[in-house]
């Protein structure tokens, strides 16, 4: 890379461009992005404008506020301004900004990396169905790069704010870019298009007027149109928050969001309101109808942006929304906050923190609302949030009677969402808990053998897949004075419930296990913390479960996968009663000769029931070696 000292010399041999001219490759993931936008069967090929207008305000936006505590930074005549530029013989359509600019580290790293979390992973699980994905990527987003659609090569030019260097970026977008140093002066970006054959009518005054109008119109720097004829502002150019809302259309709302929030998708639920009295502001804020990719990425991208009397501050103040609410997108645009406010004076603030606390409270007010109106679309909601929004069972309790009224459950009783007010209500007389079962989701939860009893009295049991569930729990504890209690703790009070008429009869009576129960405890030893009866299982002969006062078993695996616990809590090994293999091994117990393989069955069941919980063996080895040896005996016998 060349030094400040070599370009300067450079400039004044006038032998800059041999001198800087650099290619690198795009990020892979980049470069298949790339591959798709120019084979592109996008039929919305024109939305590359209005990514190109919002990096551009983006960066008008970044200037200010560094104008804020530098005022030299500021543009000469004061205004910021965006210029979409025709130049017909050259079939080229320039994108210009006086925002903050961008060096050369910020051209290789913002237009040559995916930088935000999750989606570089998504571009990488890409079908190669061109159709396919670009309908995903069309949910997910593109950016810059859709300039690639329209366009055979971009340049971008730019000065970055407090620089003396200028740089130009070049691709033809199949695979490499280039940097070189520039002779730009004013600060500020030009993304200049240099348009494919075939794409004119975005040489079209007409045509990106209405572009622009459909757009953009929402952008709150004056968009100026600059062909042939003379320059003409085509936005209204006021910030969409400040306008009435009966001014405002839906299509609007949706393509503010779509530029506030970097998405793709239109909003779920949009909430604009501005609060007046002790603390004032106006919110404009959504709820996305689409998961963005990096909700669970420890360094999400933060949705809500925060302005002073229509300053662009932060995009990132971690205390403006909870972040069990961190799906919110947005502004929050304060009047009492101070202007030159910075990064270390918004925390623990006590203007955001009532700013926080209306939000929330609104937010909620809005949900409750629509989940009773609207169900289903509540219920499209919950699948794509619920996760996020139970962490504010353990982080705010003051909100919690409201979260619990708000979330929805997976139960054994319903194939849809199901209320904990639905499940209180389903109870069976003489339940006295709230039972759960924890696990990964997909089909092994539902087939849990701990279910096998539940189901055979009638007794809901609310599936919880989510890794958040465990810990809600425990912080909860109990609802309408009923503890919520795992299906996988020792319990005796199934034995006082009636099992159900429809239950599968179970004719086989139950038979005396002590001889049996006595021998596994020999035979296991340490292996278990206890052998034992069983009345929650029908079907499976035996089950693990946690003793009641022992971690629940899945929170435990959880633990442990990340690392939080060493701890293996030894289980309690449940037989059935009822069910023909324990039946015969009691019924064989005294035979001569039975022993031995009522130890290896001892053993086998023993990992059979972990293998059912998903726990890795002890020992493997051993385990096939007194399986083959039983079906060996079987066969003998047979
Ligand atoms: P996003 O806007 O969602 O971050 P883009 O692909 O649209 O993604 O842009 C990537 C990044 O490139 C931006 O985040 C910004 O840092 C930078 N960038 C793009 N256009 C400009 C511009 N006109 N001025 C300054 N920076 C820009
Ligand atoms: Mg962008």
């Amino acid at each position: 890379m060349p030094t400040a000292k070599s370009i300067a010399a450079a400039l004044t041999t006038g032998n800059i461009k041999d001198m800087t001219e650099e290619t690198q490759a795009f990020q892979a993931e980049v470069g298949r992005l790339l591959d798709l936008m120019i084979h592109s069967v996008y039929s919305e090929k024109q939305i590359f404008l209005r990514e190109l207008i919002s990096n551009a305000s983006d960066a008008c936006d970044r200037r200010r506020y560094l104008a804020l505590t530098q005022p030299d930074l500021a543009p000469d005549a004061g205004a910021f301004k965006i210029t979409v530029a025709v130049d017909k013989p050259a079939r080229a359509l320039t994108v210009r900004d006086n925002g903050i600019g961008m060096n050369r580290d910020d051209l290789v790293q913002h237009l040559g990396t995916i930088a935000k979390s999750g989606t570089a992973a998504f571009v990488d699980q890409m079908s190669g169905d061109a159709r396919k994905d670009m309908a995903l990527i069309g949910q997910f987003g593109i950016g810059f790069y859709s300039a690639f659609m329209v366009a055979d090569q971009v340049d971008v030019l730019s000065l970055k704010a407090g620089e003396t260097a200028a740089w130009r970026w070049r691709s033809d977008g199949k695979g490499a870019f280039s940097i070189a140093a520039a002779g730009k002066e004013a600060i500020g970006t030009d993304v200049v298009l240099h348009l494919r054959p075939g794409e004119d009518e975005y040489l079209d005054p007409h045509r990106l007027r209405h572009i622009i109008k459909t757009y953009s119109d929402h952008i709150a720097v004056p968009i100026e149109l600059a062909g042939e004829g003379e320059a003409e502002t085509v936005n209204d150019a006021s910030a969409l928050w400040t306008r009435a809302r009966s001014e405002i259309a839906e299509g609007q709302y949706k393509e503010f969001y779509r530029h506030v929030a970097h998405a793709f998708d239109t909003p779920w639920l949009t909430l604009h309101y501005s609060v007046e009295g002790k603390v004032e502001y106006t919110g404009l804020l959504f709820v996305p109808s689409a998961k963005p990719l990096d909700l669970f990425h420890p360094d999400h991208r933060p949705g809500v942006k925060l302005y002073v009397r229509r300053v662009f501050i932060t995009d990132d103040a971690k205390d403006l929304v909870p972040g069990w609410l961190r799906f919110l997108r947005g502004v929050v645009d304060s009047q009492d906050l101070p202007l030159n406010i910075s990064r270390e004076m918004l925390q623990n603030n006590p203007v955001l923190a009532q700013i926080r606390a209306t939000i929330t409270r609104r937010v909620l007010g809005e949900l409750e609302r629509k989940a009773e109106a609207e169900p289903e679309a509540y219920a499209a909601f919950w699948g794509n949030f619920g996760a996020v929004l139970k962490e504010g069972l353990y982080e705010d309790p003051s909100q919690r009677e409201t979260l619990l009224k708000l979330a929805r459950f997976r139960s054994t009783a319903a194939d849809g969402w199901v209320t904990l007010a639905d499940y209180m209500g389903r109870m069976r007389p003489g339940q006295e808990a709230i039972y759960y079962i924890a696990g990964d989701a997909g089909a092994a939860l539902t087939q849990s053998p701990q279910l096998e009893g539940f189901k055979a009295r009638g007794i809901e049991v609310l599936l919880l897949a989510d890794p958040v569930d465990e810990f809600w729990i425990p912080a909860v504890g109990s609802h309408g004075e009923k503890p919520l209690r795992s299906v996988t703790r020792g319990t005796d009070e199934l034995a006082t419930i009636e099992p159900v008429e429809s239950a599968p009869a179970r004719d086989e009576p139950a038979v005396d296990l002590g001889g049996l129960i006595a021998l596994f405890k020999l035979t296991l030893k340490d292996g278990v913390k206890d052998v034992r009866g069983s009345n929650r299982l029908t079907d499976s002969p035996v089950c693990l479960v946690a003793d009641a006062g022992d971690m629940d078993l899945h929170l435990e695996r959880l633990l442990k996968q990340h690392r939080q616990t060493d701890r293996i809590s030894k289980r309690i090994l449940e037989l059935n009663p009822r069910h023909a293999l324990i039946r015969g091994l009691v019924a064989r117990l005294g035979d001569a000769g039975a022993h031995d393989t009522v130890v290896d069955m001892a053993h086998v069941l023993l990992d059979q029931a972990r293998i059912v919980e998903g726990e890795p063996l002890p020992d493997p080895a051993a385990f096939t070696r007194r399986l083959a040896g039983l079906l060996q005996k079987g066969i003998a016998a047979s």
